[in-house]
C-alpha cells in the first residue's frame, strides 16, 4: 500500500514505439539478408570510446572529444556496431550529446545505415554523465525491501542515461552476494535469491518500461553477470568458483531465468571460471541453458575483454583466434573486445575457414539488430534534448533522498540512544565523515568512484549534513584517523570532553572490482584503534558504518551505544543520516546479507541444520547481526497468524494472513518477512528461505492485515537429479516471530 502511494509517476511515458514484433523480426531478417560477412561480425563488435579520443602526448584531452577520423576507420573498415564506457572521468550531459551524435552520425554514413548500440554502466543513476542522480548503490536499495521505489529509482536511472542518448545500461547484477570479502558484493542485491529476483524484475521493469519496445524514456537492461561469479573460492575478484550445477540451477540461475521470462533484453557474461571452465567457453551455461531452457531471445554480451583472457589468462586457448572460436561457438553474440580489431579479423577468418558457422553468425546478428530495432535506434538514433526537462530535477533528487531513506538500517540502538534530541553536542569523527566517495562507493563519475569528493562537492558529506542538521554550534570535528592512518587520534580525544555524543564514521573508500580485493574482512586497524581511544574517553559512541560489504567490527561493536549501517547511501547519504540521527527519519532498513562475525564464518541464512546453534553451540551460525535484522525508532507486534488450509496442492496455493502493529510512539514503516523452512527432504534442507516481504507504513497505535500467499513451485527445490520438484511433506512457515504448520500433498 505504502509502495503504491509512492508511486507516484515523475516521468511521462509517452510511447514511441512504431514498430511491432512482428515488423521488427522481418526487418531483422531482411537486414540479415543484405549484409556481407564482414558487416555481421562489425556488429558483433564492442569497442571502447577511449580507443577515439582526442589525445595529446598521448593524454586524452579535457573535455574528451572524439578524433572523428579515428572513429570513421572503424566504421568503415570494421562496420562496428557497438561502443561502449566512458573513456575516463564523467562527462556533462551536452558533451554526451555530441558525442553520441558524432558517432550516429558516422555509423549512418555507411552501407546499411545502421545505428551503434551504445552501452555504459550507469548502474545506479547516470553515473558517468555529471550532474545525474546518483541513487544509492544496489546493496542499500536491496534493504530498503521496497521493490516499488527501486523500480522508480530504475526508470529515473533510464530517464537520465536516455537523456545523454544512450539507450543500453549494463545494469542490473543479479549475482547472489554470498562472499562477504567479495569485492562486488555492493554491486548485488544481497545475498538471498528471492530477494535478488525480486528486486531484479521491479528495476528491470524500470529500465525498460512495459511496452513491447523501448520508449525514449527507458533503456534496454543487461543482467550480470550470467551466472555463478559472485562466489570466487578466495573472495578475490574474477577468480575461480566451485559450485556444482545442482547448486548453479538452485541459487543462481532462477534470478536470471525470472529477469528473462520478464522480457529483459540482454545479458552479460561471468569473467570467472566454475568448476574449470571458464563461463566464455561454456556452452552449456551459455547455449544449452540461457538459450535453451530459458528461451533467451536477446544476445549475450562478453565482459571486458573476456575472449582474449581465455587465452591470456585462463590458458584454455593457445591464441586470440582459437579463444574467438572457443567463445562464439559457445553462444557469446557480442564481444567487449574492448580496444583493438583482432576479434573482427579473426573471426572473419574462422567463418571463412569453416570453424564458425554462418548460422551461429546470423544468429548472434539477428539477436543485436532485433535489440537495436527494439530500443528505437532505427527510427530515432540521437534524442531530443528537449524531452528531457526533468534531468537532475528537484523531483529526481527528492526521490534519490526518500529511497535512501528507506534503506539506511539501524543495527544497535541501546538505551534508546537515537534518536539525538536537538541541541545535542556532537563530536563528528572517523574518515568517511567528510567522503562523498565513501558514501556513493565505486562507479561515481568514475569507475573507481575516487572523484566524487571533487565531483560531489554540492552534496552534503556527513559531516556538513550533520552541521545543518543540529547547527554548527553544537557541532566539533576531528577525522581521527584516515582509512589506513591513525595519526589523527590524539586530536579527536581532545575535543569528546566538549560533546554529549561521539558519532564515528568508519567504513571502506570506495572500490570497484578488482582493485577492491582484500585478504582480511575485519575494518582498518586505524579504524579499530581510533573506535577504542574514542571509547574510552567514556562518552557514548555512535558507528555510521559507510561501506560496501560487512567489514568484521566484533571487536570494537561493545564498544558502541548505536550502530547505523549506510551501505553506499549515494549523494543524498549525508542528509539521510542526519536526519536518521535527528528522528526526522525513522529508520525502515534491513539487512540484505548477514552481517559476519568472525572473518571465517562465511555462513548465510541459508544454513543447514548442521550449521545451526541448535545443532553445535560452538560452531553454529553466530553472526554479528543476521540477514533482515533492522531496527526502528518504534516498536511493532506481530499476531493472529492464520493459514487458511494447512493442505498446501499444486495449484492451490496457500493463503496466509498476519496482523502487524505498530505499539511504539512514532510512525514506522515494516517489513514483514515471510519464511518456509522444509522440515524433511531428499536434499538436506535449509533451515529457512525467504518466500515473500511486504513492507507497510503504520502510525503508533495502528494495525494491519498483510495477506502472503505461498505456491508448491515455492517449495520447490533443486533435487539430485537436477529436477526441480516439491516432496510432499511437513513444511513450516514463519513470519515475525510467530511459526505454523502445514503439509504439501
Ligand atoms: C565489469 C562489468 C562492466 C564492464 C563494462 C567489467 O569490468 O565486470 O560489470 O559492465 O566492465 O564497464
Amino acid at each position: 500500500i505504502l509502495a503504491v502511494c509512492m508511486f507516484a509517476a515523475v516521468v511521462t511515458v509517452k510511447s514511441q514505439g512504431t514498430m511491432s514484433p512482428t515488423v521488427i523480426d522481418k526487418n531483422v531478417s531482411t537486414l540479415l539478408s543484405k549484409m556481407t560477412l564482414e558487416e555481421k561480425v562489425g556488429q558483433m563488435t564492442q569497442i571502447s570510446v577511449e580507443a577515439f579520443l582526442k589525445t595529446a602526448n598521448g593524454v586524452p584531452v579535457e573535455p574528451h572529444v572524439f578524433d572523428e577520423e579515428k572513429l570513421r576507420d572503424a566504421f568503415r573498415k570494421y562496420k562496428i556496431g557497438s561502443l561502449l564506457n566512458v573513456g575516463g572521468n564523467a562527462q556533462t550531459l551536452a558533451l554526451w550529446r555530441t558525442r553520441i551524435e558524432t558517432i550516429q552520425k558516422l555509423a549512418l554514413q555507411e552501407r546499411l545505415k545502421i545505428p551503434v548500440l551504445y552501452g555504459i554502466d550507469a548502474i545506479r543513476g547516470n553515473n558517468y554523465t555529471l550532474d545525474a542522480v546518483l541513487f544509492p548503490q544496489q546493496i542499500a536499495q536491496a534493504a530498503s525491501f521496497n521493490v516499488v521505489m527501486a523500480a522508480r529509482a530504475a526508470e529515473v536511472a533510464a530517464y537520465e542515461t536516455r537523456a545523454a542518448f544512450i539507450p543500453w545500461n549494463f545494469s542490473p547484477v543479479l549475482d547472489l552476494g554470498r562472499h562477504p570479502a567479495w569485492p562486488r558484493i555492493w554491486e548485488t542485491y544481497g545475498e538471498d535469491p528471492y530477494l535478488v529476483k525480486e528486486m531484479g524484475n521491479a528495476v528491470i521493469r524500470g529500465y525498460e518500461g512495459n511496452s513491447a519496445i523501448i520508449d525514449r524514456y527507458h533503456v534496454a537492461s543487461c543482467l550480470k553477470h550470467y551466472m555463478g561469479y559472485s562466489m570466487p573460492l578466495s573472495g578475490h575478484d574474477r577468480t575461480p568458483a566451485w559450485i556444482p550445477e545442482r547448486e548453479l540451477r538452485e541459487y543462481f540461475l532462477p534470478q536470471f531465468a525470472s529477469a528473462i521470462n520478464q522480457g529483459a533484453r540482454t545479458v552479460m557474461v561471468n569473467s570467472g571460471e566454475i568448476n574449470g571452465v571458464p563461463v566464455h567457453a561454456n556452452k552449456h551455461i551459455l547455449t544449452d541453458i540461457l538459450k535453451g531452457e530459458l528461451g533467451f531471445e536477446g544476445f549475450a554480451v562478453s565482459d571486458w575483454q573476456d575472449i582474449q583472457y581465455l587465452y591470456q589468462r585462463h590458458k584454455v586457448a593457445a591464441d586470440n583466434k582459437e579463444a574467438v572460436m572457443i567463445a562464439i561457438n559457445a553462444g557469446i553474440d557480442m564481444s567487449m573486445v574492448p580496444t583493438d580489431f583482432t576479434f573482427c579479423d579473426d573471426l572473419i577468418a574462422l567463418v571463412k575457414e569453416g570453424k564458425v558457422s554462418m548460422s551461429r553468425i546470423d544468429d548472434a546478428v539477428g539477436r543485436i539488430l532485433k535489440v537495436k530495432y527494439e530500443t528505437g535506434l532505427f527510427d530515432q538514433p540521437v534524442g531530443d534534448a528537449k524531452d528531457y526537462p526533468l534531468f537532475n530535477s528537484r523531483e529526481h533528487n527528492r526521490l534519490n533522498y526518500e529511497l535512501a531513506a528507506e534503506c539506511i538500517t539501524l543495527l544497535k540502538n541501546d538505551d534508546h540512544l537515537l534518536p539525538l534530541k536537538k541541541g545535542t553536542k556532537i563530536l563528528v569523527a572517523g574518515p568517511s565523515a567528510t567522503s562523498m566517495s565513501a558514501l556513493n562507493g565505486g562507479w561515481a563519475r568514475n569507475w573507481q568512484g575516487t572523484n566524487s569528493n571533487e565531483t560531489e562537492k554540492g552534496k552534503n558529506n556527513i559531516l556538513k549534513a550533520i552541521s545543518s542538521v543540529f547547527g554548527p554550534e553544537n557541532v566539533v570535528y576531528s577525522a581521527g584517523a584516515t582509512f589506513t592512518q591513525a595519526a589523527g587520534i590524539k586530536d579527536a580525544v581532545s575535543k569528546a570532553p566538549s560533546a554529549d555524543v561521539i558519532v564515528l564514521c568508519i567504513g571502506e573508500d570506495s572500490y570497484t572490482e578488482t582493485p577492491g580485493n582484500i585478504d582480511g574482512l575485519t575494518i582498518s586497524a586505524s579504524q579499530i584503534e581510533l573506535a577504542k581511544a574514542l571509547a574510552a574517553t567514556g562518552k557514548p559512541v555512535v558507528y555510521v558504518l559507510t561501506e560496501g560489504r560487512p567489514r568484521v567490527i566484533s571487536e570494537i561493536e561493545p564498544l558502541s551505544k548505536a550502530v547505523l549501517q549506510t551501505y553506499l547511501l549515494g549523494n543524498e547519504g549525508g542528509n539521510v543520516v542526519a536526519d536518521v540521527l535527528a528522528g526526522v527519519i525513522n529508520p525502515s532498513g534491513k539487512l540484505p546479507y548477514t552481517y559476519p562475525r568472525y572473518t571465517n564464518s562465511l555462513t548465510n541464512y541459508y544454513h543447514k541444520y548442521t550449521e545451526s546453534l541448535e545443532f553445535d553451540p560452538a560452531a553454529g551460525y553466530n553472526p554479528q547481526w543476521e540477514f533482515g535484522h533492522g531496527l526502528s525508532y518504534t516498536s511493532f507486534a506481530y499476531s493472529d497468524l492464520k493459514i487458511k488450509s494447512s493442505e498446501l496442492r499444486v495449484g492451490s496455493p496457500l493463503t496466509i494472513s498476519v496482523t502487524v502493529k505498530n505499539t511504539g510512539k512514532v510512525v514506522g514503516r515494516e517489513t514483514a518477512l515471510l519464511y518456509v523452512s522444509d522440515l524433511v527432504a531428499s536434499i538436506t534442507p535449509e533451515v529457512k528461505r525467504l518466500r515473500g516481504f511486504q513492507k507497510v507504513e503504520l502510525k503508533p497505535g495502528e494495525a494491519r492485515e498483510l495477506t502472503f500467499r505461498i505456491t508448491s513451485e515455492e517449495l520447490s527445490f533443486i533435487n539430485n537429479d537436477l529436477r526441480r520438484v516439491t516432496e510432499p511433506g511437513a513444511f513450516r512457515l514463519s513470519i515475525g516471530g510467530l511459526h505454523a504448520p502445514f503439509n504439501f500433498h
